[in-house]
């Protein structure tokens, strides 16, 4: 035994010192009061499955960490917060799978949860912990819901839904990815049901205008805008030949017989077209049908619509199947030609879209082509590529349909609109259409309301009462939280209706505005209502009385930056910015954006492919940090490419940050005071404070630890260990190895925490001055510039070079076979 050997540096020990020290001294806990530069960092909060935390969820949760504890060394008062997005059907399809109650089963995954999440070493503050499961979370979920209801932003109808034979489930259009069900990936099917709806389609406008002031990655605007789908185009009216009812025999008592029909409404977005269109197709279920079929078509009609009933929805989206549909015996009359044209019905049209009937232009049309030619129907071209003679063009042209862009074409046989371009003809048209009351201008969006209900156990249930006498009550603010009844049965079974209508205890409860005996609603809501509004709970979480507290609320969101995966763009991203919108409305926030920032981050792969359960190849981290500890496993991860990016998992690499951080440890114990330092190393000093400040702000951690480790070679070459250097380079790796750091930190001679410290400033016209753009080649031509400050080294430079947009590029799909690097010169890469 000997006391001139360092004591080596011990993960374990560290890490579990700081994690407890954290915990005495309250070191993540910002006074939510009295903060005075509140910056609330939010990262998406994890379903606690049985599995525990994968390494995917710890790159997402290490990258939002190492930039809320960058944003603290800047010297703000930094609320992270976590919980667990805990009701839901991937709980309760694993409680089952497992045979075990979700109620037994979430508090233990919740319990591995929070100690898988306190040993990775967040910054969280778990004071503030929240589970949607949690009476007093979900209390407030039900009074959200009350609210809606109240304001007439929620109602119940009866509606085609997307059903999951597999979950025994309603699912939302979002959670419904290529006609499959993104849970379990069974074909989803259509169905009739009863169900609860929020009306985010009134606010299509502002969820889609405000996108453009919103700083969130572009590949999330760009898939809400989608999402959204804003297409302008008209209405348009088509009278029925004849002006009159016709098929009165098939027409049920429910409707006068002979009522005329004011004719049949069509969106489209091709108006320019309308001289084209030679029939119309409806749904089998546009509610015209049966008054539109002739007493010749009536059994065919009857035969067809019965077919199309037993056929799901999915088959029926899918584009390249064969097209069958019947003539309901009717002419409509085009609106333009004036001609009469035949109706059909035909099941490739959806109720559910536009208006649910269509005009049929077959020459521009692929789906309508195949219908046309199959039926043997006129096919009319009224689209052009060039200015031709509209005399030459001959009027049963069968074309291929791929026509659909209308850049340079112009109409032909469209009368007095031949010769104009398909952009003039459009606007031209319809206002023509208008001028005689036969169609007017309609934007229409794709986005429908939000199917809310879930005919399942594990979730809030939806807080309404009905009554015989009163019909439907909300259950009175004062009796909140309807509390979810602890049922043994809890399976859905395939009738559609929630097993808690099996409760008969539950489901039997006086009406609130007569006391008959009335029935609770047996739905439970939709887990994205859960985590639409998590982020306002999470500052306001010791409050029973009220869901979120005014002033924390003022002074804490919307929320400065949020960075989470962008499979959740359209659904939890779309439903929380509609709540905030209602909720602003309601008076109850005062802001309407509850993300100033957010950052889609990338996702990690293992070798190559995406890890899955049936590769095998997922990593659970724990016991990575078994090994390494913590903070090796964090820089390894933040190590890999940028944030945004994501990166692929080799362990190989892992030991790479672990020498890095042997190394400092080291220095820190050698470290020494004053001394005349060398220019070159005082400027990468002061370089170092700068690129991993910017760096760290534009997620390029990946080069922000690089340019630290180029510190350390520096000092290395220099011969330094510089106190002062050695100082910075802690309080600058405390981000992504924070307990590493706060053991330095207090090995360096303090007594408060690292993250009490500041970012040290630099001094940028030092920094400038040593500044050099070197050309980066690929095979041989200049592709990039980068910026590099003199004497960087290959690794330095390879790091930024791989940065570049443009360089990404050309090495997509390739290898690099040689790197050939002069110093302040060139990098030149031949790839193969
Ligand atoms: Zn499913
Ligand atoms: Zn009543």
């Amino acid at each position: 035994m000997t006391d001139t050997v360092p004591d080596n540096y011990r993960p374990e020990q560290v890490e579990a010192k700081w994690r407890a020290r954290w915990a005495e001294r309250g070191t993540n806990q910002p006074d939510l009061d009295r903060a005075t530069r509140p910056f609330y960092n939010l990262m998406m909060f994890p379903y606690p499955s049985a599995e525990g935390l994968h390494v995917g969820n710890m790159f997402a949760f290490t990258g939002s960490d190492v930039y809320g504890r960058f944003k603290r060394l800047q010297g703000y008062d930094v609320f992270e917060p976590i919980g667990y997005d805990a009701f839901g059907i991937h709980s309760e399809n694993y409680a089952i799978k497992v045979g075990l109650h979700p109620a037994e089963l979430i508090p233990r995954n919740i319990a591995n949860f929070r100690r898988q999440l306190e040993r990775v070493g967040g910054m969280f503050d778990w004071r503030h912990a929240l589970s949607t499961t949690d009476p007093s979370y979900y209390k407030w979920t039900q009074w959200i819901f009350l609210q809606l209801l109240k304001a007439g932003k929620a109602y119940k109808k009866k509606a085609a839904v997307n059903w999951c034979p597999f979950d025994k489930t309603v699912l939302a259009n979002e959670q419904v990815e290529g006609g499959l069900c993104e849970r379990c990936k069974t074909p989803v099917e259509q169905r009739f049901l009863e169900q609860w709806f929020f009306r985010i389609t009134d606010y299509c406008d502002r969820l889609l205008a405000n996108l453009d002031t919103l700083d969130w990655s572009d590949t999330t605007r760009t898939a809400q805008r989608n999402w959204l789908g804003r297409s302008e185009g008209a209405e348009i009216l088509f009278a029925v030949a004849g002006g009159r009812t016709v098929g009165a025999s098939a027409a049920s008592t429910a409707q006068p017989p002979n009522r005329p029909i004011a004719g049949i409404s069509v969106f489209t977005t091709r108006p320019d077209t309308l001289f084209g269109a030679t029939f119309m197709v409806l749904a089998p279920e546009h509610p015209l049908v049966t008054r539109l079929t002739t007493p010749a078509q009536a059994a065919a009609v009857a035969a067809y619509i019965e077919a199309a009933a037993s056929k799901d929805l999915v088959a029926r989206k899918v584009g390249d199947r064969d097209k069958f549909g019947v003539p309901l015996g009717t002419m409509a009359v085009n609106p333009a030609t004036g001609r009469e044209i035949p109706i059909w019905i035909a099941d490739y049209v959806l109720m559910e879209y536009g208006t649910g009937a269509i005009m049929a232009v077959p020459a521009h049309d692929e789906r309508d082509f195949a219908f046309a030619r199959k039926y043997g129907l006129e096919i009319v071209r009224v689209l052009s590529p060039e200015r031709v003679d509209p005399a030459s063009v001959p009027g049963n042209a069968a074309l291929a349909a791929a026509e659909t862009e209308t850049a340079g074409y112009v109409l032909v046989n469209s009368g007095k609109f031949d010769g104009r371009t398909a952009e003039e003809a459009k606007r031209l048209i319809t206002a023509d259409l208008a001028a005689q009351g036969k169609g007017k201008p309609v934007v229409q969006f794709r986005l429908h309301d939000w199917c809310i209900s879930r005919q399942r156990y594990w979730g809030p249930p939806i807080p309404v009462i009905y009554c015989d006498s009163c019909g439907p009550v909300p259950v009175p603010e004062k009796d909140l939280p309807v509390i979810l009844p602890p049922i043994e049965d809890f399976r859905p079974d395939d009738s559609g209706i929630s097993p808690l209508a099996r409760h008969e205890e539950w489901y039997y409860v006086p009406c609130p505005t007569c006391g008959r005996r009335g029935r609770r609603e047996t739905d439970v809501s939709d887990t994205f209502l859960d985590s639409a509004w998590y982020y306002l709970r999470y500052p306001s979480s010791e409050f029973d009385d009220r869901p979120f507290d005014p002033a924390r609320t003022k002074k804490w969101c919307p929320v400065t930056t949020y960075i989470g995966g962008n499979e959740h763009a359209v659904l939890h991203l779309l439903y929380s910015r509609f709540l905030a919108m209602v909720l602003k409305d309601l008076g109850h926030i005062d802001f309407e954006e509850p993300f100033t920032r957010f950052r889609a981050h990338g996702l990690i792969v293992k070798d190559g492919s995406k890890m899955s359960k049936s590769r095998g190849n997922v990593v659970i981290p724990d016991e990575y940090i078994a090994q390494w500890g913590a903070d090796t496993f964090r820089m390894y991860l933040m190590f890999l490419g940028p944030l945004q990016d994501g990166g692929d998992f080799r362990e190989a690499g892992i030991n790479g940050p672990r020498r890095f951080l042997d190394r400092v440890w080291l220095m820190v114990t050698e470290a020494e005071d004053g001394g005349e330092l060398q220019k070159s190393l005082v400027v990468r000093w002061h370089a170092t404070r700068k690129k991993a400040a910017e760096d760290i702000d534009g997620l390029r951690y990946n080069t922000a630890i690089a340019a630290l480790m180029e510190l350390v070679n520096a000092m290395k070459e220099a011969g330094s260990r510089d106190r002062a250097i050695i100082a910075d380079l802690i309080v600058m790796l405390a981000p992504f190895a924070p307990h590493f750091a706060e053991e330095c930190w207090e090995r360096l001679g303090h007594t408060t925490s690292v993250f009490d410290a500041r970012w040290p400033a630099w001094d940028e016209g030092l920094v400038v001055s040593e500044e050099i753009e070197v050309p980066v080649q690929i095979g041989g031509k200049t592709r990039a510039k980068i910026q590099l400050l003199r004497g960087s080294d290959e690794a330095t430079a390879l790091a930024l070079a791989k940065g570049e947009p443009t360089v990404q590029k050309f090495l997509e799909g390739k290898t690099i076979r040689k790197i050939i690097y002069v110093q302040d010169r060139l990098l030149n890469l031949v790839i193969g």
